[in-house]
């Protein structure tokens, strides 16, 4: 079994999650959802996400740090949240429908769900469910690359295709993009063509006046960081975010949050387990931003 290696009791997280397991039916509207799509199929350049939704939670629940997100939400209340088993990919040719079906069933229960992929392809069956629900919806997408090329290796659902997928079927009213430091020709033309909002990395700056009307769905590509803070990723592209500025877009979004994937992380590529502490943090304080809008409106 694969396992971070910093963590005493791994039995204890198993218990812990078992606890969260219980009937969907039982869901509360507004209740968060984590649940894993380990799906890296659609990879171009290396294999590795496949296994991150597991590395993922343990970082979150490991006992060198505790689960009290920085703005005093205490996770460890384990009430408004909940981690579901991972989606099981086992008929080739499927996986995006199971992905589709499965947020769609939990959307119509009002769960906010955050996905831990997977390689970045998860996002367009995802967001073909969220559409559907919300139909004024924006996405933030923090990742180095725009994911925006028509095929990649003559595969339309490469995870560097999902947004070109998500913009023609005009499932979204807006995307914006933040972080980017790998634009081609061909991808600047699709952002144009597509109205896609791009702040790139050498304007950081600008994202400080990014604001949303309505429902927003975070992406959250890991490659967003720089590898210096986020090694473990199958694309090192220098030049990035640090943890904190990734934190800080979390904590200041302005907008509702209602629902977020974290993918592209890689533990083949993580052996010091850095990087997947670094998105045990970023899970904890997506969900301390969650849970923290809950208590705004009760
Ligand atoms: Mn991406
Ligand atoms: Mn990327």
């Amino acid at each position: 079994r694969l396992s971070l290696g910093l963590i005493p009791n791994i039995k204890k997280i198993e218990d812990v999650m078992r606890n969260f397991n219980t009937k969907e039916k039982a869901l509360r509207a507004g209740e968060i959802v984590v649940l894993g799509v380990p799906l890296d199929r659609n990879s171009s350049f290396c294999r590795g996400p496949e296994s991150a939704p597991q590395f993922i939670r343990e970082a979150l629940f490991s006992e060198s740090s505790n689960l009290w997100a920085e703005k005093m939400i205490d996770l460890g209340l384990m009430s408004g949240w909940r981690i579901l088993d991972d989606l099981e990919f086992l008929d080739q040719g499927a996986e995006f429908a199971k992905i589709e079906s499965r947020i769609n069933a939990l959307l119509a229960k009002k769960a906010r769900v955050v996905s831990l992929g997977g390689d970045h392809s998860i996002t367009y069956p995802i967001i073909k469910a969220y559409g559907k629900r919300y139909k004024n919806l924006s996405i933030l997408q923090l990742d180095a690359h725009p994911d925006l090329y028509d095929e990649l290796e003559d595969n339309r659902y490469s995870h560097a295709c999902p947004f070109a997928r998500i913009l023609e079927k005009k499932l979204v009213k807006r995307l914006v993009q933040v972080g980017i430091r790998t634009l081609t020709g061909h991808q600047h033309e699709q952002a144009k063509r597509f109205g896609v909002e791009i702040i790139e990395m050498r304007e950081i700056d600008r994202a400080d006046e990014i604001k949303f009307d309505g429902p927003v769905y975070l992406s959250l590509d890991m490659d967003c960081l720089d590898p210096a803070f986020a090694p473990g990723v199958s694309h090192h592209e220098p030049g990035g975010m640090s943890t904190r500025a990734v934190l800080q877009i979390i904590q200041d979004l302005r907008g509702q949050l209602v629902g977020a994937d974290i993918v592209e992380y890689n533990p083949e590529r993580d052996p010091q387990r850095i990087t997947g502490m670094v998105a045990g943090k970023l899970l904890k304080e997506i969900m301390g931003r969650m849970l923290e809008e809950n208590s705004k409106n009760a």
